[in-house]
């Protein structure tokens, strides 16, 4: 398949060659239908498979444009550096619409980042504990959440974030489209992906 038989709108399809990328990858193939369709969707993939552009493309796609001050997507990535490049993807496929993001961690004063959320944003990308911080402080205000992604998840549990991501689950809306992806596959992933997860799509690359 080509990025222009998914139904992506132009405005993703415009950012898509901006980005002089002239084909799906493999994940990006078996990812972006089931998601567009608003099913969960498990993904094994590594870095360097373009998993980022396979969970972010069809987000902005489904979020469409800005509306409100409460965010609708929100991933969530085990470190500073990877949230970072996360939403550096996000600004780079949205550059055509009007989705508003930003990018929340730990380790930083959180005054910016604060009056980023004040001014509204559409997708959110942290790190699992800024966000319950922010949260807690009526900084994130989580009802209108849409879609939430979990991105490296085998890596989050490593570095024993697995709380934090309990305590965000519990404050999110129930009714939500879920991703989770992670570059293995393990019992721990899988009891994760179980609970997270309602009849998810298994995708492995
Ligand atoms: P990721 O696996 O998300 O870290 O992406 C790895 C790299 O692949 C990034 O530099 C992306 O810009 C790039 N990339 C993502 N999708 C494509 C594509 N369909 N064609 C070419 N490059 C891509």
């Amino acid at each position: 398949k080509k990025f222009e038989d998914f139904g992506f709108n132009k405005q993703v399809l415009n950012a898509i060659a901006d980005a002089g990328y002239e084909n799906p990858t493999p994940i990006q193939q078996k990812a972006i239908p089931p998601i567009l369709n608003g099913q969960d969707v498990l993904g094994i993939a590594q870095t360097g498979t373009g998993k980022t552009a396979a969970f972010v493309l069809p987000m902005i796609m489904k979020l469409k444009y800005a509306q409100g001050n409460d965010i609708r997507g929100l991933i969530v990535a085990p470190t500073r550096e990877l949230a970072m490049q996360i939403e550096e993807n996000v600004k780079t496929y949205a550059k055509y619409t009007d989705l508003r993001s930003s990018v929340i961690y730990g380790g930083l004063g959180p005054k910016t980042q604060i009056e980023a959320l004040k001014k509204g944003v559409d997708i959110l990308i942290t790190t699992p504990g800024r966000f319950m911080d922010l949260y807690l402080e009526g900084h994130i205000i989580t009802k209108k959440l849409e879609i939430l992604v979990l991105d490296e998840a085998d890596k989050m549990m490593d570095m024993g974030f697995m709380p934090q991501i309990n305590k965000i689950l519990e404050v999110v809306p129930r009714k939500r489209q879920n991703m989770l992806f992670s570059a293995t596959m393990n019992q721990r992933v899988e009891t994760l992906a179980e609970n997270f997860l309602l009849w998810p799509t298994k995708i492995e690359v």
